[in-house]
């Protein structure tokens, strides 16, 4: 999947979903950091099962549907602010491989 598919999609979804106007930028970075939050807890729920401590449990399917939906409020909240996430993913990922002399480059 390429990062303009998925900004395509929210895109359209947006227009259907309720009350999607009221979304600012700040409902939208508090979604984003409410998002990759649920991705630690299911993290959390995953080792307490694999752990054996009491409490409730989560699979490593729980943990990808929260990585997913932390993506994909991610998308929107950088759609939001004008950014080009795949862009941004290439030049930050091709500046830290230039900082620290590594060769892996991301295609621009
Ligand atoms: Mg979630």
């Amino acid at each position: 999947m390429r990062f303009q598919d998925l900004r395509d999609a929210n895109a359209i979804r947006r227009t259907e979903w309720p009350g999607d106007d009221q979304a600012d930028t700040a409902f939208r970075a508090l979604e984003v950091a409410g998002e990759f939050g649920e991705v630690a807890e299911a993290v959390k729920k995953m080792l307490r099962a694999e752990r054996g401590i009491k409490g409730s449990t989560a699979t490593l399917q729980d943990v990808a549907d929260e990585m997913a939906d932390a993506i994909i409020s991610l998308d929107l909240l950088a759609d939001h602010l004008g950014i080009d996430l795949g862009a941004s993913v290439v030049r930050k990922f091709n500046k830290t491989s230039q900082k620290y002399d590594l060769r892996t480059r991301l295609p621009e």
